[in-house]
Formats: C-alpha cells, sequence, structure tokens
C-alpha cells in the first residue's frame, strides 16, 4: 500500500517540541519498517519548522490567510510559511467552515491564492448528516457546491472527503459509503482522494482497501505516536 497517502491533523493539539518528538518518532519507524508512503503532517501553526527527515514526511499548515503578509490580527500568511519551506495547505476543513464560519467564496479565494503559488492543497469537502439522511442525489448537490470555485483538476490537489457526521465522533462511513461517495466525487475530480472521518487502527486496512480510496487524512487517531505507529504498521499489512 506504499501508493497511498496517510495525513494527519493535529488540529489544536501538540506544542513544538512535541511535534518535533513525534517527527522523529514516527521517521525513525518508517526507517526501520522500510515503509514508503508519503506522510503528510499538519502540526498547528507554532510548531511549523523545517524537519530533516529521512523519509517522504511533508510538513503542511492547517490554515493561512490568503496574503503574503500585512494585517491580519492572528493569521499567518505566506512569509511565515516560506521561512520553513512550508509549500502543502489544507482547505476547506469542516471545522473551518462550520465552526470558525468560513463561507464557501472565502474557501474558494484561498485555494485560488494558494494554487497560484504552486502550493499542494488538500481540499476537504463532506456533508452534515442531515444531508446523508437526504439520500445520495443530496450528498452529490452538496459536495458539488463544496467545489464552487476550485479547480478540482489542480496537478496539486489532494481531495478528502469528511463526512461531517463522523468527523472525531468515532462512527465512521462504512467500506461500501465511502466506495459509494467516492464513486460520485471521481466522477468530478481524477485527482487523488482521501478519506477522512474517525480513521484508527482498527478500520484503517479496510479503508484503504475500498476502491478509489488513495489514502486517509486522520485526526484523533493520529496524534499519539503509538497510534499513528499502529496504524503504519496495519498499511504495511
Ligand atoms: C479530521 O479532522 O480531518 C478528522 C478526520 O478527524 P478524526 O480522525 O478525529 O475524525
Amino acid at each position: 500500500m506504499d501508493d497511498k497517502i496517510v495525513a494527519a491533523n493535529f488540529k489544536t493539539n501538540h506544542t513544538r517540541r512535541s511535534t518535533a518528538e513525534y517527527v522523529e518518532a514516527i521517521d525513525l519507524f518508517l526507517s526501520e519498517k522500510k515503509i514508503g508512503l508519503p506522510l503528510y503532517i499538519f502540526p498547528p501553526s507554532t510548531a511549523l519548522d523545517s524537519f530533516e527527515t529521512k523519509n517522504s514526511i511533508h510538513i503542511g499548515a492547517q490554515n493561512a490567510y490568503p496574503t503574503v503578509k500585512g494585517s491580519f490580527t492572528g493569521e499567518i500568511g505566506l512569509q511565515q510559511l516560506e521561512e520553513f519551506g512550508i509549500d502543502t495547505i489544507l482547505v476547506g476543513h469542516s471545522e473551518r467552515r462550520h465552526i470558525l464560519k468560513e463561507t464557501q467564496e472565502f474557501v474558494a479565494e484561498k485555494f485560488r491564492w494558494f494554487k497560484e503559488r504552486g502550493f499542494t492543497i488538500f481540499y476537504c469537502i463532506g456533508e452534515p448528516l442531515e444531508v446523508r439522511k437526504a439520500g445520495e442525489e443530496a450528498v452529490r448537490q452538496y459536495l458539488l457546491k463544496q467545489c464552487e470555485g476550485i479547480d478540482t483538476s489542480y496537478e496539486n490537489l489532494v481531495l478528502a472527503y469528511e463526512p461531517v457526521w463522523a468527523i472525531g465522533t468515532g462512527k465512521t462511513a462504512t467500506p461500501e459509503l465511502i466506495e459509494q461517495t467516492h464513486a460520485l466525487i471521481k466522477a468530478f475530480s481524477d485527482r487523488p482522494l482521501l478519506y477522512g472521518g474517525s480513521v484508527k487502527p482498527q478500520n484503517i486496512k479496510e479503508i484503504l482497501e475500498v476502491p478509489g480510496c488513495d489514502g486517509a487524512l486522520i485526526g484523533t487517531s493520529s496524534w499519539e505516536v503509538s497510534g499513528m505507529v499502529s496504524m503504519l504498521r496495519k498499511v504495511k499489512g
């Protein structure tokens, strides 16, 4: 499964020191087990750094403002990312859409801005429970709306399907539902497509084996080295 992409979203967890320890431990583990898959880690912005690793570990930003620098209190821009050679960003995560109230227009503006600068963009889409309950066509329409203003054929795009009802809830979408929904998305984008939503050591292998699933974006279960290691072990088989 070395062609799968695994990504860890730390959200508002970890410090600068614990992130460095985490990266070192995972790098060592990947070397020992000869696991070659590309691993992306999205630490909080205070822990961004340029780490020297032996494996394919990429550090990305969970968020940044579409600006080089300026007066955007509390935000970071390109200047702060470039200091550490960061060229990967997460855009459209459901927590930013729902808790931080980012609109589709703003998400699309951010996407365009970072695309113009060649960033690898992990772009998240996913429906809330009421839309899922309304059926597959409602889900398709919802996901299409979340792609308004987004170049879904952008060469450095990685899509992540993350149903809101599965994020941080312990409730994972079934393999059948992931396969069905990924097929809907693959009909309008040929970019790599990850699944995210309560991926854990118990289900990662099954999820990565779903046809049309190119990897996993993992929150909660990725925060401890032990959790990440046990998921990577499963991926290795
Ligand atoms: C996420 O936040 O992208 C995520 C998938 O979280 P969790 O794994 O905790 O559901």
